[in-house]
């Protein structure tokens, strides 16, 4: 495609082009847990300590892509903020399990070549497996480059066989500027629909969306299929927001769970604006996906108070949909700001992204309008 011929002389043409690879093969990893060909049972979850869920893929995918990462840019070149530890993993009583990620991330890591990538000239071990997921433990901040890397949003879904997406980003002083979503159970030719239970022979046609800053175009590639390869950049289509801006025709997404989210919030601000449409809830930034794949109109999640967002679970659904012409501001109307470290620091009540600027300061009016007799 002409458009991601654009891309691919852009400034960040190699990072983007890596990101691509590695988040296509980390959808791979996934898809082979999912289906039990490798690894343990893909719903052996273990509970962290904020009794979030862990599994063999979330480690396996963060150890795959941080040893990728450093062998494509050179170790002391990057910085990668990610989501998991090794400490469960280093454990004495975690031997199985980790010999679980370890198989996972050499059987990934074999398959290389055929993503157009350099894997390791024997497996790894162990300890340099632990080191690759340990070195993710950058802090971020407003200065120089950091990998922005959830290996599995949304593990929930995962295990219940549902959305969920590797997301990958790069923060250049503060920016974001590059970002890669990747969907296992996201069909690139089917829409999104409620409550619609996945089925197995549609696993094969997930995507990957990815964009650079300022390329004012995002873009879409089905994973690779069986024994296929990488048609880098040809097999990729320009993906762009709905043109939908009547809140009577509009879909908005929110997430599933209520933990970190205000629904009955969300479903005032929905009859504020005039939305009709049942909510879209939706496992990980596979909203944002949908967004920028014109599938839906509306994103917005406002958490409960005390809840603070980690720039993984935004960092590259935001920019895509950005570049395929949406908006994306906290509930405030003001832009996110990923300079911070980890967290969304100062974000305004929650994010509300758009699919245009008419629905958008329509949700931020109605926040303004309304926020006094919330009960967040
Ligand atoms: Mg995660």
């Amino acid at each position: 495609m002409e458009g991601a011929d654009a891309s691919a002389s852009h400034k960040y043409a190699k990072e983007l082009q890596v990101g691509v690879r590695v988040v296509q093969m980390a959808c791979s990893l996934c898809q082979k847990l999912q289906k039990g060909s490798v690894g343990p049972s893909p719903d052996h979850v273990i509970s962290k300590d904020d009794d979030s869920p862990v599994t063999v893929a979330d480690w396996s995918v963060q150890a795959m892509i941080s040893w990728m990462l450093s062998e494509s840019f050179g170790r002391e070149n990057v910085s990668i903020v990610a989501e998991e530890d090794a400490q469960t993993l280093s454990d004495d009583s975690a031997t199985s399990l980790l010999a679980s990620v370890v198989a996972t991330v050499n059987e990934t890591l074999a398959m290389a070549p055929r993503f157009g990538l350099k894997g390791p000239t024997k497996p790894l071990g162990g300890s340099e497996i632990l080191d690759a997921i340990n070195c993710c433990n950058s802090t971020g901040g407003p200065v120089g480059r950091h990998w922005v890397l959830d290996p599995v949003d949304g593990t929930l879904g995962f295990v219940r066989g549902d959305q969920y997406a590797v997301a990958l980003a790069l923060i250049e002083n503060g920016q974001v500027v590059v970002g890669v979503l990747g969907c296992p159970n996201y069909s690139s030719k089917r829409k999104l629909v409620n409550n619609s239970s996945v089925r197995s022979d549609l696993w094969q046609e997930g995507c990957v969306m990815y964009t650079s800053k300022g390329s004012g175009q995002a873009w879409m590639q089905p994973l690779i299929q069986g024994h296929g390869s990488l048609e880098w950049p040809n097999s990729a289509s320009v993906i762009r927001v709905s043109s939908i801006d009547n809140p009577v025709m509009a879909t908005f997404c929110e997430p599933v769970e209520k933990t970190n989210s205000n629904h009955s919030y969300s479903a005032g601000i929905a009859h504020r604006v005039g939305l009709r449409k049942q909510p879209l809830r939706v496992y990980s930034m596979v909203k944002y996906a949908a967004i920028a794949r014109g599938d839906a109109e509306i994103y917005m999640k406002f958490a409960k108070a005390g809840y603070k967002e980690k720039i993984w679970d935004h960092a590259a659904g935001v920019v895509i949909v950005e570049e395929a012409g949406g908006v994306v501001t906290d509930a405030g109307g003001r832009p996110l700001d990923f300079s911070k470290g980890v967290y969304l620091e100062g974000l305004d009540r929650g994010i509300v992204a758009c699919s245009g600027v008419n629905l958008h300061e329509k949700i931020i009016g109605a926040v303004y309008a309304s926020w006094d007799s919330s009960h967040l």
